[in-house]
């Protein structure tokens, strides 16, 4: 039998604690991680327990205090990795032609060195 999108989901299993990772955040909505594979000084991903959205094109009013959250705690987690002065990035790549590589909403937070602009 097939798994469900969850059972093989990195995310969600990360999620579950049945994944390491290094967890720098954690609340009943989600949790914040390091990237395995950071692309700047600091490189926090920040994760909905919940594996509904697969990127943000799922999104509706029912998921709006979701985003909201999500945004909320990478601005408090900038704040504690003393980034929010010198200026991070949120991204949250969607589809393919963006970069998108694992089917489970995820914020980007970005920063600790110069970020150009326009992003790749
Ligand atoms: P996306 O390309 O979908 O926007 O971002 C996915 C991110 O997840 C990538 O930056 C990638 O390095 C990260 N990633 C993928 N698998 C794992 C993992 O098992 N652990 C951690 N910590 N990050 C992961
Ligand atoms: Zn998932």
């Amino acid at each position: 039998m097939d798994n469900t999108p969850e059972q093989s989901c990195i995310f969600c299993s990360i999620a579950a604690g049945d994944a390491q990772s290094e967890i720098v955040y954690s609340d009943d909505q989600m949790v914040a991680i390091k990237d395995v594979n950071p692309q700047a000084p600091v490189h926090v991903l920040l994760i909905p327990r919940e594996h509904n959205l697969e990127s943000l094109n799922d999104a509706s009013k029912l998921d709006l205090s979701l985003l909201g959250h999500l945004l909320y705690i990478a601005a408090k987690i900038a704040n504690r990795m003393e980034i929010a002065e010198s200026g991070y990035r949120v991204v949250i790549n969607t589809g393919e032609a963006a970069g998108q590589s694992v089917a489970h909403l995820h914020v980007h937070l970005l920063g600790g060195r110069d970020l150009t602009w326009p992003p790749g």
